[in-house]
């Protein structure tokens, strides 16, 4: 069965095309994508063109299936066909991700017409959140604006969903990382009488972060909440802000609400912070130069990632295991020591040789006697949306 995941930007198309063979099997067999695409028809032609000459597939009757990591809906979540449905859910809520739900929604319309014989499904970036409890998800305003959709969502999904279930693995814990295989068929199923429960913190560190907290490989929490632009600072992006600031700076500073939106989504963030760039290794670099500002931003990024893996040690009663993953948290080993930094009488010490010495792989970087184990585990995203595509086709 050939799986193709198709990675929507503004102006970007990236794809995957996997295999997958008996037995659970998989092969990535090819990854591409283009940059400062105008028009997603053509990008498709040049993809499976792409594909054709690679010897991959011959026609699109070898595509056995199309995944779209998709944002969030307004009214609808989980991993879904993607129909006029998906489609009308991600227009629902094109306000609060402006940058990633249009170019899906249009995407996924282009697909439809390119491949009408080849199903296409969409795997919500919110999906992995639908059994956080519902205090966790509220926001305390009015009935009417929850009503209207105002409420804690999380995002980054596929990514904590394949921590949840290769952190269960890494531990020994098979049954939980079945329980998180089969989320989204059957919901969470019952843990073996007296199985000991798995407490994961996981830290999706990169261009946008984010922190889950998982209770037996099912979220409990989540540091994002209505949009991607909220939790941690991101690169280019807010992070969490003290609603009142909105009104103030359009007051004072005399900005538009155009402006203000505009400046949280583009001049915020690690950006704002340091004035050096969006990319963390800049921002590192002028730190070390001595830029007090650059410097600044760093500890605000580790302030706030603390907090919040406190915040879930203590919902969770305890963590087994912490771990780290994308861009930022695979890569830097300074910014993980700083994050771990004096919480060795919380029971969680790193072993600092491991921790310089792992970058972009898979591994362990605890000390020997730390209760809470600290793994690195690389980001695959693609692959659970590719699997999740080849489950919602294999169910019907
Ligand atoms: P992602 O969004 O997961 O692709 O992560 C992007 C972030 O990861 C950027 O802020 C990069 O600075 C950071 N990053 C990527 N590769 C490295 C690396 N080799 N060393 C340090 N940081 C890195």
């Amino acid at each position: 069965m050939n799986i193709l995941v198709a990675n929507l930007g503004s102006t970007s198309f990236k794809f995957r095309l996997f295999r997958f063979g008996g037995a659970g099997a998989v092969t990535l067999l090819a990854k591409g994508g283009y940059e400062r695409v105008t028009d997603y028809g053509q990008a498709i032609d040049d993809c499976l063109a792409e594909l054709r000459a690679g010897g991959h597939v011959q026609s699109s009757a070898d595509l056995h299936g199309v995944g779209f990591k998709t944002v969030l809906g307004r009214n609808l979540t989980g991993c879904v066909r993607a129909d006029a449905r998906v489609i009308a859910a991600l227009d629902g809520f094109k306000e609060i991700a402006p940058a990633h739900n249009p170019p899906y929604a249009l995407g996924i319309q282009r697909f439809q017409e390119k491949l009408p014989g080849v199903p296409l499904v969409a795997l919500f970036e919110t999906a992995f959140y639908q059994w956080v409890p519902e205090a966790a998800t509220r926001y305390a305003v009015p009935q009417a604006w929850h009503e209207a959709g105002v409420r804690r969502y999380g995002f980054h999904g596929a990514s904590h969903k394949f921590v949840a279930e290769r952190s269960a693995e890494l531990l020994g814990r098979a049954d939980i990382a079945e329980r998180v295989r089969q989320l989204y068929q059957n919901g969470p199923v019952p843990l073996a009488a007296g199985a000991r429960p798995l407490r994961v913190i996981s830290c999706h560190l990169g261009g946008s972060s984010s922190i889950t907290g998982m209770r037996d490989g099912i979220a409990i929490g989540t540091s994002m909440g209505l949009s991607p632009q909220s939790g941690l600072p991101q690169n280019n992006r807010v992070g969490d802000l003290d609603s009142a600031a909105v009104p103030f700076v359009m007051k004072t500073l005399g900005l538009s609400l155009a402006e203000v939106e505009r400046q949280m989504t583009k001049e915020s963030g690690l950006l704002g912070l340091s004035g050096v760039g969006n990319d963390l290794r800049d921002v590192r670099a002028a730190a070390q130069q001595g830029n007090a500002r650059a410097q600044l931003a760093l500890d605000v990024f580790v302030q706030s990632a603390r907090h919040w893996i406190g915040a879930f040690l203590l919902e969770l009663g305890g963590c087994d295991a912490l771990v780290f993953t994308a861009g930022i948290g695979e890569n830097n080993p300074d910014l993980r020591a700083a994050i771990c930094a004096n919480l060795g009488d919380l029971g969680l010490q790193l072993d600092a040789a491991k921790n310089s010495a792992l970058r972009g792989a898979e591994g362990e970087i605890s000390a020997a006697g730390s209760r809470t184990r600290v793994f690195v585990i690389p980001a695959n995203e693609e692959l659970v949306v590719a699997r999740e595509t080849l489950r919602c086709i294999s169910a019907r």
